[in-house]
């Protein structure tokens, strides 16, 4: 269930190589840093102020920021070596967010493109451009992680909880003030619902990258003081508590998510984003899970891998007792493993069910199982089991000493020998094994 974010994206889309920024600044392809600087200088100058975005009519604003905001983002790249011979080499996909290099700032293109060359990058317009508020047309889907154990997942669960979420005023339907109460313009963005602010993205670097104004929320408008809506005091939204419900299909994994449609925080004026569970699968103390595979260690005794054995060796996830009849005559050896084939996970919306896989381990007796003068038992079982196929004969013998606690990870684990020890050290470890030393 891949739910794409929606909302404002800040990625640049493909043709964004398109733009180009020597352009955008007027100057020439082979212009030098001075020249750049100086022709990022005129545009702020004062015979330009006149387009500066405060001083044009409301609704050429917008564009004018846009314009501003594409020259500042054409002098940051092309003023710096580095980045400029990012784009002079590859173009603005050098500068795409999604690639994890260049700028990682809230740099939307798809606007600056759309304003200087009428050109947009996909999806839908967005609502209020013209003079009002800039606005996502959904709001922000909220992620929760739910933690399951392994018997839900197996079982599937439904379950309803509270939640709290902002929802739009039920008095003032959103708008914020009282019946017939006009709002005014709010001051500290214009009406814009929002302001631009300075980001630094690197030593003497900065952009401007666009806020919600703070004042308004994003509105562009405010009511005053004895004109707001009593019961959200102007907020526009609300909180509510409301119960919801969700259902965990059998079979489902780590990572899944269940998406509850519109049940994010609600916003005036936007279509409000999922409320999402991420499924988090707390570890098992019995099982293992591999997608529909379910490993688990079969513990028998001695006598049991021997004689082989009749019983319930493990209880399953849905509190059924796996019975298993392993015949005399085939011995059963530590790490040997059991296929059971339809009891595994289930898996999501079918009947079919993964495999178990189990491991044996056998527990041997206890040290002093056999006393140390219990020759009658020792005779009896070395009669009963098998005896050595050959003895080694050699020349000359020594007798040694032995430790019986041994570790392989020791083996070698004083050279660069790659065969020896647990055969690769990695950095961090290599690096607590030097501070260790020191
Ligand atoms: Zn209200
Ligand atoms: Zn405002």
């Amino acid at each position: 269930m891949e739910v794409p974010r929606r909302g404002r994206g800040k990625a640049m889309a493909v043709d964004a190589e398109e733009i180009n920024l020597y352009e955008i600044l007027g100057v020439e392809k082979s212009s030098t840093k001075v020249e750049i600087k100086k022709a990022y200088h005129k545009v702020f100058s004062p015979s330009a102020l006149s387009s500066h975005p405060d001083k044009v009519p409301e609704d050429e604003r917008p564009e004018a920021e846009m314009r501003f905001k594409a020259v500042s983002q054409a002098y940051e790249i092309l003023h710096d070596d580095e980045k400029r011979r990012l784009y002079d080499t590859h173009g603005m996909s050098a500068f795409d967010p999604s690639r994890g290099n260049g700028m990682d700032g809230d740099v939307d293109f798809d606007d600056i493109l759309s304003h200087m060359f009428g050109m947009r990058m996909g999806g839908q317009p967005h609502p209020g451009f013209g003079g009002g508020p800039m606005m996502p047309r959904k709001g922000r889907d909220e992620e929760k992680k739910y933690e399951v154990t392994l018997e839900e997942l197996y079982k599937g669960k439904t379950t309803k909880f509270a939640s709290t979420k902002n929802v739009i005023c039920n008095i003032c339907k959103g708008s914020g003030g009282k019946e017939k109460a006009k709002p005014k313009t709010c001051a500290t963005c214009h009406g814009r619902g929002f302001t631009q602010g300075l980001r630094s993205v690197g030593p003497g670097l900065v952009t401007q990258e666009t806020v919600m104004c703070s004042s308004c929320k994003g509105a562009g408008k405010l009511f005053k003081e004895r004109d707001r809506c009593r019961k959200c005091k102007g907020d526009r939204v609300i909180e509510k508590t409301n119960f919801l419900e969700i259902y965990i299909p059998r079979g489902s994994k780590q990572g899944d998510r269940i998406v509850l449609s519109g049940e994010a925080d609600q916003e005036p004026d936007q279509e409000p984003g999922d409320l999402v569970f991420v499924l988090s699968e707390i570890a098992h103390e019995r099982f293992t899970r591999a997608g529909p595979d379910l490993t688990a260690h079969l513990e028998i005794t001695l006598a049991e891998s021997l004689c082989g054995f009749s019983r319930v060796v493990l209880k399953h996830l849905d509190g059924r007792g796996i019975h298993i009849n392993h015949p005399r005559g085939h011995i059963l050896r530590p790490s040997q493993v059991l296929k059971v084939p339809g009891e595994g996970m289930p898996i999501k919306k079918s009947d079919a069910k993964g495999d178990l896989y189990l491991i044996v381990d056998v527990i041997f007796p206890d040290d002093g199982w056999l006393k140390a003068d219990d020759d009658a038992t020792v005779m009896k079982l070395n009669e009963l089991l098998p005896k050595p196929k050959k003895q080694i004969s050699a020349e000359t013998v020594d007798e040694v000493e032995y430790e019986a606690g041994a570790s392989l990870e020791e083996f070698g684990a004083n050279s660069d020998d790659p065969r020896g020890g647990s055969g690769w050290v990695d950095e961090d470890e290599a690096e607590d094994i030097q501070c260790a030393q020191q």
